[in-house]
């Protein structure tokens, strides 16, 4: 790294939302972080900016044919005022992978965690402080290049964005509803679905939609190929524990390789229990919950680290797993990871990174 970061102050400083009211992705800080790229330059000027809307020409190749990626990540207070991030570096490596994918130039992944780190330390105050509250971090990629061909564009703007956000459990951790998906795809193995790129969502709106209508909070997706296999659910990967082993989906180049999915293995391999990374058959799932051996079904993401499963209906067969009550297993990841996340526990992992 051999830029230096400029910092353009916010004449104006918004006044903060309540605690109450953040809900999700609503309300934004002060200032971004903003990047660009030419073909001529590299990836050049790191700043950071008011935040503020983007000029943008109309033919803009991202309107066009989607050459947009993100991360998500987020800035946890501590009880005694500090602020700290969980495995920042994996998501720039994470978004480097998916540029790769998706033909954009990689970036400095040492400027982009300085920048990360910069920005955050200028918005400090905007880290709420309420329990299970923490400052949503939205960086973004996307091709700026007025030009209507098909090609990867000769220009992008890489910028991050900021959002304090609610608790994402009112209280208790609360199971969900899965419907999963029989006739809508979302990825296959040579295509986009192993990476952070837009068009992996739009994809997905249509059947969410649908699962809403029937009565379900989200999709769990099956392979496209032969439907299957098991995915992914919505925005989080998915696991099983069944007879005491935990299984979940194998990285097979159709599923987002998510970061707490690798935290939730290294937790449970740490506890001793067996995790099982494999193909698995829904037809199995069923099997093992007619035989009384599905124990525990999660899902895991940044948004709510651990989203207890009370119900799946696969081609109308219900199984409501664990009475509809959240497992053993859910719970303590769920605190595990909070705590380590919040300052609460200490870090034996080294997976925390402190705002100075
Ligand atoms: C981001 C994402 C996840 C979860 O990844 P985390 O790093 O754990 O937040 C899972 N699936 C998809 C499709 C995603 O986009």
């Amino acid at each position: 790294m051999n830029q230096v970061i400029e910092l353009i102050q916010a004449d104006v400083k918004k006044p903060k939302p309540k605690a109450s009211e953040l809900g999700f992705g609503k309300y934004f800080t002060d200032h971004m972080f903003v990047l660009d790229y030419e073909k001529e330059k590299g990836w050049h000027s790191p700043r950071i900016a008011p935040y503020q809307p983007l000029t943008l020409d109309p033919s803009a190749l991202v309107f066009h044919y989607g050459q947009s990626v993100f991360e998500g990540l987020k800035a946890y207070r501590t009880e005694d005022g500090r602020v700290l991030l969980f495995r920042p570096e994996k998501n720039v490596q994470r978004l480097n992978n998916t540029c790769k994918r998706m033909c954009i130039p990689p970036l400095d992944e040492e400027l982009v965690l300085e920048g990360l780190q910069q920005l955050i330390e200028i918005e400090k105050d905007w880290v709420p402080d309420q329990e299970g509250t923490s400052l949503y971090i939205r960086p973004f990629i996307i091709a700026t290049e007025p030009y209507l061909g098909v090609r990867p564009s000769n220009s992008y703007k890489f910028l991050i964005i900021l959002s304090p956000v609610g608790a994402y459990y009112a209280g208790q951790l609360s199971p969900v509803k899965i419907y999963v998906e029989n006739d809508y795809v979302r990825a296959i193995k040579g295509g986009v679905g192993h990476v952070k790129t837009s068009g992996n969502y739009a994809a997905s709106l249509l059947a969410q939609k649908k699962a809403e209508e029937l009565g379900y909070d989200q999709v769990l997706w099956l392979d496209g190929r032969e439907r299957k296999y098991v995915e992914e659910v919505g925005s989080m990967n998915i696991f099983f524990k069944i007879n005491g082993e935990v299984f979940t989906p194998k990285l097979n180049g159709s599923i987002l390789s998510g970061i707490t999915r690798d935290s939730v293995i290294e937790l449970l391999k740490d506890w001793g229990v067996t995790v099982r990374e494999e193909r698995i058959a829904i037809e199995d799932i069923y099997t093992a919950y007619t035989k009384g051996e599905l124990e525990e079904v999660f899902g895991t993401g940044t948004a709510a680290v651990i989203s207890p499963v009370g119900e799946l209906n696969w081609n109308n067969h219900k199984m409501i797993v664990n009475n509809f009550e959240t497992g053993e297993f859910s719970l303590k990841l769920y605190h595990a990871i909070t705590n380590i996340q919040y300052g609460k526990a200490h870090d034996k992992f080294g997976w925390t990174v402190e705002i100075k």
